[in-house]
Order: structure tokens, then sequence, then C-alpha cells
């Protein structure tokens, strides 16, 4: 691993918000064969902690072994990049909710990760986590755009506080809710109202909810709504997002998710 392999995006990140078109995304996952480690909670493993994608950038595999389980239980889904080129290929892509950087990487280190990303224009929220618990690492890290800082080792609550926390300050809101005109998606409970019914939602049922209740009026298409609610390697079924949005459409009425015939499918502003 390391860097073994020749980036063709880290040199060229273009300036401005980062966008990478989901064939490429793919594309470079293919081409890397990301042995990424595919998590996404069980549904009955599913508890508060919001339905989201989440960067862990580190190279200890005990480590991120812990970190991914952690994350999984707490109803993530986890992408792990193993290196510091890697890291800076995969943050280009706008669907983590937040990164967890270590700072000590092969390839390329994470402060130089983190720097370049900024510079770049890349505003995914990151968390640092690592051994260098000196002060001039952390003023360091801060001056370079890391939204927070913790020192290994932790505990996973603290962990799991300080994202929300992150989250709630990027957010710069303290409502849980996503509201739009047909519908309410509580994001702390995992509630969805609509047409007149109240519901708990599934893990990946609420997954798909928030991502398009996040965008209200924008047409995501299926690959893009795999892209946000399934980690890297994960099979899945060609299906799959039909049948989510099929049995949201039977509970809450067809209003709920409009279909955009040959594009994909939103939710009314
Ligand atoms: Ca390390």
């Amino acid at each position: 691993m390391g860097n073994s392999y020749r980036s063709p995006w880290v040199k060229d990140i273009p300036h401005g918000k980062a966008e990478l078109s989901t064939e490429v995304s793919i594309v470079y996952r293919r081409q890397f064969g990301f042995s990424g480690t595919r998590t996404i909670a069980g549904e009955s493993g599913f508890n508060h902690f919001r339905f989201m994608r989440v960067l862990l950038i580190e190279d200890d595999k005990q480590i991120g072994d812990g970190l991914v389980a952690a994350l999984k239980a707490a109803g993530m889904a986890v992408d792990w990049a193993r290196d510091g080129l890697m890291a800076l290929e995969a943050l280009r892509d706008p669907a983590y909710a937040i990164a967890l950087l270590d700072l000590g990487l092969p390839g390329a280190d994470g402060m130089t990760v983190l720097k370049s990303a900024r510079q770049h224009g890349i505003e995914t929220p990151v968390l640092i986590i690592t051994a260098r618990d000196a002060v001039e690492s952390r003023v360091t890290g801060l001056d370079h755009g890391a939204d927070d800082y913790l020192v290994k080792p932790f505990e996973v609550p603290e962990l799991l506080a300080r994202m929300r926390a992150l989250l709630r300050r990027r957010a710069g809101q303290t409502d849980s809710r996503l509201i739009t005109s047909e519908a309410v998606l509580d994001t702390a409970t995992h509630q969805f109202s609509c047409g007149g019914r109240t519901e708990t939602l599934s893990a990946r049922g609420y997954a798909l909810m928030r991502v398009l209740m996040e965008r209200p009026g924008h047409i995501f298409s299926r690959v893009q709504i795999e892209e946000y609610i399934y980690g890297w390697g994960e099979e899945v079924e060609s299906n799959a997002v039909e049948v989510l949005i099929h049995s949201l459409r039977r509970k809450f009425g067809k209003g709920v998710i409009l279909n955009i015939r040959g594009a994909g499918w939103m939710v009314p502003k």
C-alpha cells in the first residue's frame, strides 16, 4: 500500500467547492481496489446516532478495526482510507459528513492532507485523532482547518459526542429537524412524519430520507443515493433503492418521494 500507486488527482484538485463525479469516484474505487471496510448498521443495531457516512483516515490496523466497529455500532457507514494519498483522494468525495484524521500516516502526513484539502476548498468537517498531544500540533491542526482534536487513547463515547457536537456546530443549528412542505424528519429520533402518519424509520429508510430532505427539490440518481447510503465494497442489490422507496411510498403516500422519470428521485421543497 503506502504510496505504491500514483494518484491521478492529488496534483490537480480543482479550486472551489469539491465536486467529484460519481462516475469518477466509482472508477477510482474500483481502480485502486479499496479493500475498504464496508460497514453499515444492521436494522437492530441502529440507535440514536444520526445515520451518516464517515471517512476514517488511519494507518494502524488495530485502531482502525476498533474504530470501524465502534462507528458501525453507532449506526454509521464507514469508509477507511489507510494512507495520506488515498485520504486526499477520498476527501474530494463530498459524500462524507465528517472525516476522522490520524496525523502520522504513510504517503502524506495527516497535516499535509488537511492543509491541502482546505487549500483546495474541501470543506468536509475534520476531527483529528492522534497521539501527538503536544500543544503545538493541536494549534497547527486547528490553524490548518481542523474542526476539533482528540488525543489517543480516547473513549468511544467521547469521540461520538465530539462528532455530534462538531456536526451541530457546522450546521449552525440546534433544531434536529429537517422540514419540507410535505414532511418532517427528526434526525435525533429518526421519527418521520408525512401524509398524516408518523413513524420511526429503519436505518436505511432514515438514511435515504435524510439524503433527500437535506436538499429538497434536488434530484438524486440511484447511483448517487447508493453512494450516500452504502460504503465501499458493499454488494448492493440492483433494485435495493427502488425497493426502499417503494416501501416508504406505500407507508407515507406517493407524494413522499417523487419519481422523476429517467433522472431519479426527489422530495418536494
Ligand atoms: Ca498513524
